[in-house]
C-alpha cells in the first residue's frame, strides 16, 4: 500500500468531494413500496433473483460456518450496509444469535429498525438480538459503536454495498478495517458487488472511444467526463448508476486484484469468487425449488446474457507493478 501509485490516487480522491452524503440522501428518501406495487414493478424478477442469490450465499455460509465450529455454535453477524434491512429474514432463517445492522442512510436504519420489530413480534421474542448503527463504514469504525465492543462476529456480510467505498484508498481500507477487526479468527466475509472488467467492456470503448454510457430502459450506467476511463482510476472511478425504482446515485469501479490485495492485508484470504450467472447455475442444482417458488427464474441471467470476455478489458497497466 505504500506504493507510490497508489498514493498518488489517494491524492487524487481525496481532493475529490465525497459523495457519502449523496448516496446517504439518495437511501434516505427511497420510498417503502408494498407488497402488490413490488409485484408490478418491471424489475420484479430480477430483485427476486438478487434476493435468491443472497439467500444462498447466506445460507451456504452460515452451513460451512456451523460445519467448521458445531452445529450449536451461537452466529454473531455484521450486516454492513443493511439498507432497510432486506436481509433480516434470512438471517432469522439462517437461526443466528446477534445481528449488528449498520448503514450510512439514518432512514434506512430507522426502517430497518422497524422491521426487525414487527419481525420479533411475529415470533414471539424467539428471533436474534440486532442492533443498530448508522456510520458511514467508510470513514468510522463501528466498533466504537457496538454495544458490547468486546464482541467477535463469526461473518460480515455486506451485500451490494462495498463499491461505495472505493471512491479512495483510505474509504476502501476503513471499510476493510471494519470486517476484520470484527471478525474472530476463521470468520467469513460475503459479499455481492459489481464487476469492473464487465462494466467497461459493456461501454464499447474499442467500438467507439468517446462511449461513457450503456443500459437500457430500466438501468442506466453512466461515466461522467471528470472520470479517466483509459485507464480508470484505481479509486475514484466514478459512474452514475440507474435502476428503476431502486437507485440513482453515484458508485466506484472495484478492481478485484486490489480489492483482494488490500484485503490480504487486513488478514482476509480470498475463498471463492464467483460471477451471478455462474453462481446461479451451480445453485439451481441444490435450490431451484425456492428459485421458481420466488419466481426470479425469469431474470436469468441478469441485464442480457453477454459473457465476460475472456480477456480483461480495463488495461490497468500503470498497477501491475503494484499488483506484482
Ligand atoms: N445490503 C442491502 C440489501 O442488499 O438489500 C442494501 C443494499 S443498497 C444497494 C446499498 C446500501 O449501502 C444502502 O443502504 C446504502 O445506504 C449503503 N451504503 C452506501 N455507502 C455506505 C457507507 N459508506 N457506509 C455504510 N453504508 C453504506
Amino acid at each position: 500500500v505504500k506504493d507510490r501509485r497508489l498514493t498518488e490516487n489517494t491524492e487524487m480522491s481525496e481532493k475529490s468531494d465525497c459523495v457519502g452524503s449523496v448516496v446517504a440522501n439518495h437511501y434516505n428518501q427511497l420510498l417503502e413500496r408494498g407488497v402488490a406495487e413490488r409485484k408490478e414493478s418491471r424489475i420484479f424478477h430480477m430483485r427476486n433473483l438478487n434476493n435468491w442469490i443472497k439467500s444462498r450465499i447466506i445460507g451456504n455460509i452460515l452451513d460451512q460456518i456451523r460445519k467448521d465450529n458445531g452445529s450449536h455454535c451461537r452466529l454473531n453477524v455484521l450486516d454492513l450496509g443493511c439498507g432497510k434491512g432486506g436481509d433480516l429474514l434470512k438471517w432469522e432463517r439462517g437461526n443466528v444469535h446477534h445481528v449488528v445492522c449498520a448503514d450510512i442512510a439514518e432512514t434506512s436504519i430507522e426502517q430497518c429498525k422497524e422491521r426487525y420489530a414487527t419481525l420479533k413480534h411475529r415470533s414471539r421474542n424467539n428471533v436474534f438480538s440486532a442492533e443498530f448503527i448508522a456510520a458511514d463504514c467508510s470513514k468510522e469504525s463501528i466498533r466504537e459503536r457496538m454495544a458490547d465492543r468486546e464482541l467477535k462476529l463469526d461473518l460480515v456480510s455486506c451485500q451490494f454495498a462495498f463499491h461505495y467505498s472505493f471512491e479512495s484508498l483510505p474509504q476502501a481500507e476503513q471499510m476493510l478495517a471494519n470486517v476484520s477487526s470484527n471478525l474472530q479468527p476463521g470468520g467469513y466475509f460475503i459479499g455481492t458487488t459489481t464487476d469492473a472488467n464487465d462494466i467497461i467492456r459493456r461501454l464499447g470503448r474499442n467500438e467507439d472511444p468517446e462511449n461513457r454510457k450503456f443500459g437500457n430502459a430500466i438501468f442506466s450506467v453512466e461515466f461522467p467526463e471528470e472520470t479517466p476511463l483509459d485507464p480508470p482510476p484505481l479509486f475514484g472511478a466514478k459512474y452514475n448508476f440507474h435502476l428503476e425504482e431502486v437507485v440513482d446515485c453515484p458508485e466506484f469501479l472495484v478492481h478485484f486484484p486490489t480489492f483482494e490485495k488490500l484485503a490480504k492485508k487486513y488478514g482476509l484470504k480470498l475463498v471463492q469468487k464467483t460471477r451471478f450467472e455462474d453462481f446461479v447455475r451451480d445453485e439451481l442444482v441444490h435450490g431451484k425449488d425456492l428459485l421458481m417458488r420466488m419466481k426470479a427464474l425469469e431474470a436469468y441471467p441478469p441485464f442480457g446474457n453477454q459473457r465476460p470476455v475472456s480477456q480483461d478489458p480495463i488495461d490497468y497497466h500503470h498497477v501491475r507493478e503494484y499488483l506484482d
